[in-house]
């Protein structure tokens, strides 16, 4: 039995890799093979996490054309099919390189594996494009991993056979675990270095990330205009590692820019973000990832979004909806920087660290 694991952007790689790692040391055959929708972003995250694919179609493109994307990537991932032969793919998550990685599997009648199935925003009016790949993926999977039982119930309620869907929990709690135990183990690094002179010790620190195509636009100045006034009334301070879209860059750099107490950096890598999620007193993000690390760490993230798929952290009390509205993030900001939620006796609603295990179980049970 033969696997192809494809993947095409940073979170999925992160959520990817401690399945990868499970495979290796369970001596599995298997082939990685990354479209890299993102390029930079996905590489320190192959980097940090030691794997080296097999394939790599270098996909991006400046103003990346979803289409274009997407029948470049169709024919890539089906060159690789024809010569590896394999059994079964693996994809993870909503982007377009995993409902396209499955399509290419589908057509030719291999199996699917579906990694962070069965999530939705049940978003009719707007499911582009993440609902809509997700909801695709699902139509043409064989093996539904899901990361909660919401997801399972989602599932089952789109009349997806219960004995094809299997409760893992959410592989992003295992890498969660890598990260944290290298960073108590010293891992060295530049970037945390000049965070650390960056950062001033006297100030409550606000993290912040964005990058949705929702919220392109308007929605990202709002945001923006919301950190200004969030800062100015309430002395803390800023550290928001600006996505490298350019729709993301522009606003952000047009409004906050040499604002003080406000420190606009580069993406940074995956440990120094986990750094930063340890470090902050709030998050402000439309991250899907960062909702899902955010309760093992035991921060509240105020979610810049009207809808989730990720309701379980917002019942939990770790996220808060408030869409791009500035008044409504405002006052959540100064409300959590005043009073920290008690989270003692709470766990991550969306795993406990050995979801890769359960995959990997289920896969060599099923075949
Ligand atoms: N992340 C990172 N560096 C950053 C911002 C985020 O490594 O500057 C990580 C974060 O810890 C999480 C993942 O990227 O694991 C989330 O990715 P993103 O927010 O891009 O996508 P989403 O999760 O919303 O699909």
């Amino acid at each position: 039995m033969k696997f192809l694991i494809c993947f095409g952007t940073r979170p999925e790689a992160i959520k990817m890799a401690p399945l990868i790692h499970e495979m290796k040391r369970r001596g599995m055959p298997f082939k990685v093979c990354v479209t890299a929708q993102h390029r930079e972003m996905l590489d320190q995250v192959l980097d940090f996490f030691e794997i080296t694919p097999d394939y790599d179609f270098n996909a991006m493109q400046p103003g990346q054309q979803l289409n274009v994307l997407s029948s470049y990537v169709l024919k890539e991932v089906d060159a690789v099919i024809e010569k590896e032969k394999p059994d079964m793919i693996l994809v993870q998550g909503d982007t377009t390189s995993a409902f396209i990685g499955s399509f290419a599997a589908f057509n030719r009648q291999i199996k699917v594996g579906h990694i962070e199935a069965g999530l939705r925003t049940f978003d009719k009016k707007h499911p582009f494009p993440e609902e809509g790949n997700r909801q695709l993926i699902s139509r043409i999977t064989d093996f539904h991993f899901t990361p909660t039982p919401q997801s399972s119930v989602n599932l089952q309620q789109e009349n997806i056979q219960k004995e094809d869907i299997y409760l893992s929990g959410n592989t992003i709690v295992d890498a969660l675990g890598y990260a944290v135990t290298k960073l108590n183990n010293g891992f060295a690094n530049t970037e945390i270095k000049r965070l650390e002179d960056l950062i001033r010790a006297d100030k409550k620190i606000i993290l912040v990330t964005g990058h949705r195509r929702e919220s392109f636009g308007q929605g990202i100045r709002e945001v923006c205009e919301a950190l200004l006034e969030l800062v100015e009334r309430s002395g803390a301070q800023v550290v928001f590692p600006v996505h490298l879209n350019p729709k993301v860059q522009g606003p952000v750099k047009e409004i906050l820019a040499g604002q003080s107490d406000i420190h606009l950096v580069h993406p940074v890598t995956y440990p120094v973000l986990i750094w930063l999620m340890k470090k902050c007193d709030i998050i402000i993000s439309d991250s899907g990832g960062i909702q899902e690390e955010a309760p093992s760490l035991n921060k509240p993230v105020i979610v810049t979004r009207s809808v989730s798929e990720r309701m379980e952290g917002v019942e939990a009390g770790f996220s808060f909806l408030t869409g791009t509205m500035k008044e409504r993030i405002i006052e959540k900001g100064l409300e959590l920087l005043k009073n920290k939620p008690d989270y003692s006796g709470v766990s991550n609603p969306y795993g406990d660290g050995r979801a890769s295990e359960r995959i990997i179980d289920i896969l060599l049970k099923s075949l």
